[in-house]
């Protein structure tokens, strides 16, 4: 774009998304010399506001390092803040005059990003649209999930952006789409022969994709009561990360190429049952070291005290085409589980005709999304020396030790990037978003209408029992016989 000057306005620039990523993001996008110049941004919230005091709540979050004192000085200099209301026009036209000022009246291109409460986005977009618009550059509005809390809602919010955006024009965001390892899932299986010939039900026996957080609600459970693992997890960055690793080669690396493969693998995959899948609820860990970890997700004092909200979730999904008929992808997250992590899992089938006294472990590759991004493949080997015993041992891709200086950028530094340069390959397409609600409105609504009791599982384990089961007949085998002699998380 030349030198057309870039505006990037942050509505809700007053709360906790703001402070903690997108301030901070747009700050180590300038630092690192990323952003087109000239950029500027403008915050907007209903709260009465200085820059000082805006800079001040993003202060901690900032990590603004010796000797970066100056161009941090430079980088608030490019920032203006306007308060005014959600409703009503004077607000935005208020906004208006402040963005053509920045802008020298001249001709620019504008960033809108919605770090609001999903209540206030038809008006806010109604708004930008009508009013805060550039007349000669071109715009785009950045979406925060939730996306909707069901197919109705969701389409209902689709269809009002639609009838004031281009497709084009609108970024929704899940940040799992800006994380290293699921940017590198299309590499992995396309650049790899050998990956890319055994990816299909001949070959892999089950898939998982796992989410594991070890925290609970942490007293903010309110939020989260209203939605749920499902809504928060399962249904937006699971999916997300299933349809890159089932779909179809896209004809190019277009972003609509892409895209169009990821809605035809949601299509094949027909909405859950109760049956396929075990839900759970964490209570607390009476000799828990913390308080968190002592109470349980009921004892949550923003939670409410009969609520039947899962914070663990298991699903077993089919996909009803040629490759991967009868093949179960198992999605899995929870809360105040016993560690953080990220990761997909495919394991691959028994050897047929067994010449090792049964005694060969399935193979397995795992892509380790968070934390420390790794690669490794679970394979057999003879055991070293005067013996003809075999044991699993692994071929390993640690990014920390393989690529030691490389810097890896924060998924919203990688998105926010994008936006500027108008990709919208790490972005939900709206056609994938409907898919992804049509699978998931039935289980969740029968949940919420029968309040079907999550099963308890205590702070700190691994997850209802249940689930391991499911994952056995769901043809996932777990030996407990692999030995990892590297450090824990690398
Ligand atoms: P937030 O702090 O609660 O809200 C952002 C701002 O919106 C507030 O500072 C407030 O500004 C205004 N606001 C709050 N409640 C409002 C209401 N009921 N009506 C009108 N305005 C209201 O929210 P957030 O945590 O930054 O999240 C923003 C969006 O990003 C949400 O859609 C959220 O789901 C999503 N999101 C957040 C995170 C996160 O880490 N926080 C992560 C992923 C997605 P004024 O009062 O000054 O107008
Ligand atoms: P593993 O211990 O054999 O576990 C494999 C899978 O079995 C996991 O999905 C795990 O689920 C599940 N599982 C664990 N306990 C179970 C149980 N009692 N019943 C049923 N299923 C169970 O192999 P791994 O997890 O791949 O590797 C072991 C350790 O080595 C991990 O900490 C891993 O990070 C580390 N390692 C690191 C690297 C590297 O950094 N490059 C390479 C290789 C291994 P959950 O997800 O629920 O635990």
């Amino acid at each position: 774009d030349g030198k057309i000057p870039h505006t990037f306005v942050v509505f809700g620039a007053s709360g906790d998304l703001a402070k903690k990523k997108i301030y901070p993001t747009l700050w180590w996008l300038y630092r690192d010399d990323l952003l087109p110049k000239p950029t500027k941004i403008c915050g907007y919230a209903r709260s009465k506001m200085s820059i000082e005091k805006l800079r001040s709540n993003c202060d901690a979050y900032m990590k603004v390092q010796p000797g970066e004192q100056a161009k941090y000085d430079e980088f608030w200099s490019l920032n203006s803040y306007v308060a005014g209301a959600y409703d009503g026009r004077t607000g935005y036209e208020l906004l208006n005059q402040q963005l053509e000022q920045m802008e020298n009246h001249c001709k620019a291109n504008r960033i809108f990003y919605l770090a609001l409460p999903p209540s206030v986005y038809d008006l806010v977009t109604l708004n930008i649209k009508n009013i805060c618009m550039s007349r000669n550059g071109w715009n785009r509005v950045i979406v925060e999930k939730p996306f909707g809390r069901d197919d109705v809602t969701s389409k209902a919010l689709s269809d009002h952006l639609a009838s004031l955006f281009d497709e084009e024009q609108l970024y929704r965001i899940d940040h799992y789409l800006g994380k290293e390892m699921v940017q590198n899932l299309m590499t992995i299986r396309f650049g790899n022969k050998i990956l890319s010939s055994t990816w299909n039900r001949e070959n892999i026996a089950s898939v998982q994709i796992t989410f594991k957080e070890p925290f609970g609600t942490q007293g903010r459970g309110g939020y989260f009561d209203e939605f749920g693992i499902i809504r928060d997890v399962m249904q937006n960055h699971l999916i997300q990360i299933l349809s890159l690793v089932a779909m179809e080669k896209p004809v190019s690396c277009h972003p609509d190429d892409i895209r169009d493969e990821k809605v035809k693998v949601l299509k094949s995959i027909p909405a859950l049952e109760l049956s396929d899948m075990v839900l759970g609820q964490y209570v607390g860990n009476p000799d828990g070291t913390t308080e968190d970890a002592r109470t349980g997700y009921l004892e949550d004092p923003t939670v409410t005290s009969t609520s039947t909200t899962p914070t663990f979730a298991m699903a077993v999904m089919k996909i009803n085409n040629e490759r991967w008929q009868g093949v179960p992808f198992i999605l899995r997250c929870g809360k105040a589980l016993n560690e953080r992590k990220a990761e997909v899992r495919i394991q691959y089938q028994d050897v047929p005709g067994d010449i090792f006294e049964g005694n060969t472990k399935r193979n397995e590759l795992v892509i380790r999304v968070q934390p420390g991004e790794a690669l490794y493949f679970k394979m057999m080997t003879k055991s070293p020396g005067i013996t003809f015993d075999i044991e699993e041992t692994e071929l390993d891709l640690t990014y920390e030790h393989r690529y030691k200086d490389s810097y890896l950028p924060d998924a919203y530094e990688r998105l926010i990037l994008d936006v500027f340069c108008g990709s919208q390959m790490h972005f939900v397409r709206s056609d994938e978003l409907r898919e992804a609600w049509r699978i998931f409105t039935p289980i969740l609504h029968k949940i919420e209408q029968e309040h079907t009791k999550p099963l308890p599982y205590v702070y700190g384990s691994r997850g209802p029992k249940e689930a391991d089961r499911k994952c056995e007949e769901a043809n996932f085998r777990y030996y407990g016989s692999y030995k990892w002699h590297g450090s824990k998380s690398s």
